[in-house]
């Protein structure tokens, strides 16, 4: 009989995701009680990776541990977003689970569906391209299953042996993404946008993120509610705001757009190229319509404060 998720290929390629098939990932499987996914787990690997090195877990994730038999997971996606099936089947990722937000508690085996980003987690946050793919991928399995949104989870919320995955992933942002990130945003009200936004920062209309000082070139990225630019006319009344202690060498800012509906999710815009952010100065960028990050790759010996915003004036 086939295993229980082996139509996780097509689903992901039909969302637009770069599915690369390892042999014999359809006929893997854990032993013990097929997969009757009720949500989608996420995970960090705990593995370094980079745009040159960016899924060097997926064979780790096939054989297992010493003290961990494989498969480890349904799908490793990659520091460049492509996605590695792994097992159709029964996967050892999730362990014990407390019951989480609308999905039952008890074995994480058996109730969700498992995806390893492939980034270190601590000291590396994922890469623009896999946070991307990670919505995209969700969404597609969620829909499937017949899910909502909020039944994607991180292994933090569910784990029972205090595990910290996914890193650097605010994981309200990650929902919201996934639940309004596509075709059914037109959908969406100023009015829920703009409690997205509340919900984020705590009622306020703006929110920070504090990117690490880095002596050596880093890339980080910011979420943005989806559609938040559009909703309010995209005329520069959603900022993005940068602020260092000292001055910062930055190589490159630029948003990446998810949800446009015009197939091109995905890209880069409003790209700007190097320059010095002077201490203490606060720089805006205008959010462009379909941004759901900002990114910037830089280098700075003191804390970069982002702030996203919403010019009070529209509303
Ligand atoms: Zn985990």
């Amino acid at each position: 009989m086939a295993l229980p998720l082996v139509w996780l290929g097509d689903v992901l390629r039909k969302a637009g995701l770069r599915v690369v098939e390892p042999p014999g990932w359809k006929t893997r499987t854990a032993s013990g009680a097929q997969p009757l996914p009720v949500g989608v787990l996420e995970h960090h690997t705990a593995t370094t990776t980079s745009y040159a090195r960016p899924a060097p877990t997926v064979n780790l994730c096939i054989t297992g541990r010493p003290d961990l038999d494989g498969p480890l997971c349904h799908v490793v996606v990659g520091y460049d977003g492509t996605c590695h099936l792994i097992s159709a089947g029964r996967a050892n990722h999730a362990g014990a689970a407390k019951a989480s937000g609308p999905n039952p508690g008890g074995d994480g085996n058996l109730r969700y569906v498992g995806f390893e980003w492939d980034y270190q987690g601590v000291n590396q946050q994922p890469s623009p391209e896999q946070y991307t793919a990670a919505v995209k991928a969700t969404r597609a399995v969620l829909r499937h299953l017949g899910r909502p949104a909020d039944a994607a989870r991180g292994h933090r919320e569910t784990s029972v042996t205090g595990k910290i995955d996914p890193g650097h992933v605010n994981l309200d942002l990650f929902r919201a993404q996934v639940a309004i990130g596509d075709q059914e945003i037109d959908m969406a009200t100023a009015d829920q946008i703009f409690e997205l936004v509340r919900k984020y920062s705590g009622g306020d209309s703006s929110y920070t993120v504090n990117l690490p000082a880095h002596p050596e070139t880093l890339t980080e990225s910011v979420g943005i509610p989806p559609k938040m630019g559009v909703v309010t006319g995209n005329e520069g009344q959603v900022y993005v705001s940068l602020q260092a202690g000292e001055n910062a060498e930055v190589e490159e800012v630029y948003f990446i757009e998810d949800w446009s509906p015009d197939g091109k999710a995905g890209r880069k815009v409003g790209v700007q190229g190097r320059y010095t952010l002077v201490a203490n100065d606060r720089q805006s960028f205008k959010v462009p319509g379909a941004a759901t990050s900002f990114c910037i790759r830089y280098k700075s010996r003191s804390t970069l404060s982002v702030n996203v915003e919403i010019d009070p004036q529209w509303k």
